[in-house]
């Protein structure tokens, strides 16, 4: 899938003012772009209201206000009814300490088989529950750990477990906030072999990453962030090159 972004203004939910705007930038299939900057920046806010309410962190939501963004050529909008569906079927979003906001009440392999059976609720259990067994295994996690709750993993497993949701659908759109931030390091070698696999089978993806290991790894475009505005937009080598 494309992801067309143009000259979007971003805004949280009751904010008074735009967490980011003029942004623009486009992905193809298989292309992936990272996004930096500073704290508060509005990268968080950037990949939320593309995001189209695929959010189980509880995190206040981001909307588009000014410019538009397009998926496959059709204009992402709040997300109502119909997206939602898209997005059920299309796009994975990892939101930021996605580990730590498992929903505490489900087991690991009721999140993991939650956006199939929400997309098709007479789905093949059984199928469903292979999938979910490849996904976890795909993390470096046991199959016995479908069968826990999130209250008995550690925080580097919790957030294996919430790449493995991500990974369910087989999304042709990964939205990754800071993937990696706050766990133990091993998992930035699951994302690094996740994301190289997801692109060479068509994924685009957008990750908010300062992991510049990686992203010179994946020779990423990188798109820079500052108060809300694009200030860099290049190869990581080229952006490390000029300092
Ligand atoms: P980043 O991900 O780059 O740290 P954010 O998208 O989290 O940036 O934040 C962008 C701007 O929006 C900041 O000014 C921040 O203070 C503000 N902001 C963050 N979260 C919210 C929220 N839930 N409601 C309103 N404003 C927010
Ligand atoms: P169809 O149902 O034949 O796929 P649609 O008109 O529903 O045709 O959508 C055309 C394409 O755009 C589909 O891939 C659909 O999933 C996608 N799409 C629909 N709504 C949105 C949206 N709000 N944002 C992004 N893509 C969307």
């Amino acid at each position: 899938m494309s992801l067309v972004v143009d000259d979007l203004t971003v805004r949280y939910q009751g904010a008074s003012g735009p967490a980011a705007s003029g942004v623009s930038f486009s992905l193809a299939a298989g292309e992936l772009v990272a996004i930096m900057g500073p704290s508060g920046a509005g990268k968080s806010a950037l990949l939320r209201a593309l995001a189209l309410g695929q959010d189980y962190s509880g995190s206040e939501a981001a909307e588009i206000v000014g410019g538009a963004a397009f998926i496959s050529g059709a204009p992402v909008r709040s997300a109502g009814k119909r997206e939602h569906l898209f997005a059920q079927h299309e796009i994975a979003y990892l939101p930021q300490n996605a580990g730590a906001a498992l929903p505490g009440g489900s087991s690991i392999g009721d999140f993991l088989s939650a956006p199939l059976i929400a997309r098709d609720k007479r789905a093949d259990r059984g199928a469903v529950g292979e999938r979910a067994a490849r996904s976890i295994d795909a993390v470096g996690l046991t199959l016995s750990t479908l069968s826990l709750f999130p209250s008995e993993l550690s925080g580097g497993q919790r957030q294996r477990a919430a790449i493995a949701r991500a990974l369910m659908i087989g999304p042709r759109l990964l939205l990754a906030d800071e993937p990696a931030s706050g766990v133990d390091p091993s998992v930035r070698g699951v994302i690094g072999t996740l994301l190289r696999t997801g692109l060479e089978a068509g994924m685009a993806a957008v990750v908010v990453s300062h992991d510049l290991e990686l992203l010179v790894a994946l020779d990423a475009r990188v798109i820079v962030l500052d108060a809300g505005a694009v200030v860099a937009d290049g190869p990581l080598s080229e952006l490390l090159a000029e300092g």
